[in-house]
C-alpha cells in the first residue's frame, strides 16, 4: 500500500512518540516528511533513522518566526503541504489547587495557541482538497486528576476540528482530531519524577483498559495515516477515538 504516494505531510512533534511513528509510517506510504521540534539532537536522530524523503526544521511551536521560518523553506522546497499532523504537546499534571501560571500558560501555549497558528500559517499553503489531522486526548472528554490544564486543551483542540471544518469546507480541506487513550512514549516519562512512578502510570491506565494494555504509537500512526489518505475521503469534523475501550466503558 502506498497511500500518501507523492504528498508533502508536516508532523509537528515528529521526532518523538507518535510523532516519529506517524513520520515513519507517512514516509513508508510514500510521502515526503518535514518534521518539526524544539530539540535538534532528536531531530538529527530520526531524520537519520528514517533516512529518506524526510527533513528536520528545528522549532517551538509558540514562535510564530518559528513557524513562519517552517513554512517558507516548505513554500520554496515544495511548493504546498497536503497533510498537516498538528501533534506537538505539552503536559505537566497538577491538582487545580496546585495549578501555577506557569503551568497554565505553557499548557495552553502550547497544545492550544501553538497548535492554532500551526495551522493557522500553513492555511495558504495546504492545497485543495487536503488533510489537518490534530491530535487530541481521551483526556478531552474524560474526568482525570491533575489534568486541569491539559485535558481543557484538549477540549479546545477538539472544538478547533468543528470550526475549521465549517471554515475550510469550501476548500475540500477535511479536518479531524484522533484522540488516543494511554500510549507509551516519552511523555509518560515526563509526568513523574522517577522510573517507578512512571511505570505506575503505566499500570493504572493498563488496568483502566479493556485491551489490558497501553497503545503504541504505531497504533496512532495508522489512525493518522487514515485520516490523511483517501480512505477517509467522507470523514470530516471527527474525532476518532483511538484508546483500547478505555474511554467507552
Ligand atoms: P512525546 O513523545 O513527548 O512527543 C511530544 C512531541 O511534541 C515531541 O516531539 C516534542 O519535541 C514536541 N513538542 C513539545 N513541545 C513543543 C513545542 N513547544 N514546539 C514544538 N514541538 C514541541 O509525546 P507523545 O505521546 O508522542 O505526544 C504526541 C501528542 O499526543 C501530544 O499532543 C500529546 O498530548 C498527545 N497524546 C499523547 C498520549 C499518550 O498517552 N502518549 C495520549 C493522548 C494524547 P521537542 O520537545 O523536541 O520540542
Amino acid at each position: 500500500m502506498s497511500g500518501l504516494q507523492g504528498k508533502v505531510a508536516v508532523i509537528t512533534g515528529g521526532s518523538s512518540g507518535i510523532g516519529l511513528a506517524t513520520a515513519q509510517r507517512f514516509v513508508r506510504e510514500g510521502a515526503f516528511v518535514y518534521i518539526f521540534g524544539r530539540r535538534k539532537s532528536e531531530l538529527d536522530q530520526t531524520a537519520a533513522l528514517i533516512g529518506q524523503r524526510v527533513a528536520a526544521v528545528q522549532g517551538d511551536v509558540q514562535c510564530i518566526r518559528d513557524l513562519d521560518r517552517l513554512y517558507a523553506r516548505i513554500r520554496e522546497e515544495k511548493g504546498g503541504i497536503d497533510v498537516l499532523v498538528a501533534n506537538s504537546g505539552f503536559i505537566d499534571p497538577q491538582l487545580l489547587v496546585d495549578t501555577t501560571e506557569e503551568n497554565f500558560e505553557k499548557t495552553f501555549g502550547t497544545n492550544v495557541r501553538g497548535l492554532l497558528f500551526t495551522v493557522q500559517k500553513a492555511l495558504p499553503l495546504i492545497s485543495d482538497g487536503g488533510a489537518i489531522v490534530l491530535i487530541s486526548s481521551i483526556a478531552a472528554f474524560k474526568g482525570i486528576p491533575k489534568y486541569t490544564s491539559y485535558s481543557a486543551t484538549k477540549a479546545a483542540v477538539r472544538s478547533f476540528v468543528r470550526t475549521w471544518t465549517a471554515e475550510l469546507k469550501d476548500r475540500g480541506i477535511r479536518v479531524n482530531a484522533i484522540s488516543p487513550g494511554a500510549i507509551d512514549t516519552p511523555i509518560i516519562d515526563a509526568q513523574s519524577a522517577t522510573k517507578e512512578g512512571a511505570d505506575a502510570i503505566r499500570a493504572s491506565f493498563k488496568a483502566a483498559t479493556p485491551l489490558s494494555r497501553v497503545g503504541r504509537p504505531e497504533e496512532i500512526a495508522a489512525a493518522a495515516l487514515f485520516l490523511a489518505s483517501d480512505e477517509s475521503s467522507y470523514v470530516a469534523g471527527a474525532d476518532l477515538v483511538v484508546d483500547g475501550g478505555l474511554s467507552a466503558l
